[in-house]
């Protein structure tokens, strides 16, 4: 969707999802560099934008990690479907087979029997292996990785490797400790990988990109708009996303008592999970359903817009049906996040 006529940020309503075009520019030129065209295959549930997705694309990176059959779907109707990695396990795949059908590279992550007949009766030509490698989610035990590799060929569909995500390494403070424990992960992986074969060694995500240089490809999804969490944990990215907030409510200081103000972003606009979200110059009080009460700094006056950074992008986006793209003060173009629901 583009903008028609040329519109200012001051005109949206709010709560409103802004990308500050340059910093989402900047960040996916510098993954590009670091990790060039199928050295990343960008995870889209991030963002969950298929016009975000052809900017990813643009850049060299021609394969996606998805998360639910619904972005593979959104995904192949936006001319994205080259290769689809699903990196998740699901026991229904009967959408993605006529996809497939239709010229569509879909693969899908098994790591039980059942999620890999789901596969084969859904239509579904490759796999790959997911391996648990410390994240108690989904994935198999490493050494159990060639047995269901077998069991794939036995059924007629072709292994195209292993993928092992180690999620819950992302957030780990201390790069160095983070770098160590991502080998003892990848260690898992590798080990899995001898027993299944195929070329596709894939994890990762934005905590561990830099690191993790065990993988053939990482899924890092995060980077092109960032959060406060992965900016505490030390990232090079910039934080290109906000929520643009009106403040609807202004309590002057009063003798000892501080002022506070509220704005129109609540937990209802916000991915909450990874805590409150930031107000840049103030301190967030807390979130309730429809209000974020903030104080400190200069007190605000009802009608002032503010720019909420979420802790965590997922989550947020998934709230919101579009996106704003800005620099400045000017809106240059709006995008839809199309690839929401299930
Ligand atoms: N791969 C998988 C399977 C994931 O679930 C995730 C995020 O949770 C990622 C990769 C990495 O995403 P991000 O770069 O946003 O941390
Ligand atoms: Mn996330």
């Amino acid at each position: 969707m583009t903008a028609g006529t040329l519109r200012h940020v001051a005109d949206l309503a709010t709560p409103a999802l802004l990308v500050d075009l340059d910093a989402f520019e900047a960040n996916l030129a510098d993954m590009a560099a670091a990790l060039p065209g199928p050295r990343l295959r960008p995870h889209v549930k991030a963002h969950k934008t298929t016009a975000l997705a052809a900017r990813q694309a643009a850049l060299g990176h021609r394969g996606f990690t998805c998360a639910t059959v619904r972005e593979v779907e959104g995904m192949v109707a936006a001319g994205l479907g080259e290769d689809l990695l699903l990196a998740n396990e699901v026991l229904d795949a009967s959408r993605l087979g006529p996809l497939v059908e239709a010229g569509a590279r879909i693969t899908v992550a098994v790591d039980s029997e059942q999620t890999l007949a789901a596969a084969v009766a859904g239509g579904v030509r490759e796999v790959l292996v997911d391996v648990n490698v410390g994240l108690p989610r989904c994935g198999i035990a490493p050494e159990r990785a060639g047995w269901l590799a077998e069991r794939a060929r036995a059924s007629g569909v072709e292994v195209r490797g292993v993928m092992g995500y180690e999620g819950h390494l992302m957030m780990v403070p201390d790069p160095a400790d983070r770098a160590r424990r991502t080998e003892e992960c990848m260690a898992l992986l590798l080990a899995a990988h001898a027993d299944v074969g195929g070329d596709v060694v894939s994890g990762g995500g934005t905590g561990t990109y830099a690191m993790n240089t065990w993988v053939t490809e990482v899924q890092a999804g995060s980077y092109a708009l960032m959060d406060t969490a992965y900016t505490a944990a030390g990232l090079p990215f910039r934080q290109a996303l906000t929520v643009l907030g009106t403040v609807v409510s202004a309590t002057a200081p009063a003798g000892d008592a501080p002022g506070w103000a509220v704005a129109d972003v609540g937990l209802k606009a916000l991915g909450m999970d990874h805590g409150n979200p930031a107000v840049p110059g103030a301190s967030v009080w807390f979130c309730s359903d429809e209000h974020l009460t903030f104080g400190g700094g200069s007190p605000p006056s009802v009608g002032d817009r503010v720019h909420v950074l979420p802790a965590h992008v997922d989550p947020t986006i998934a709230l919101h049906e579009r996106m704003h793209l800005v620099r400045g003060d000017e809106v240059l173009d709006t995008w839809e996040v199309d690839l929401r629901g299930w």
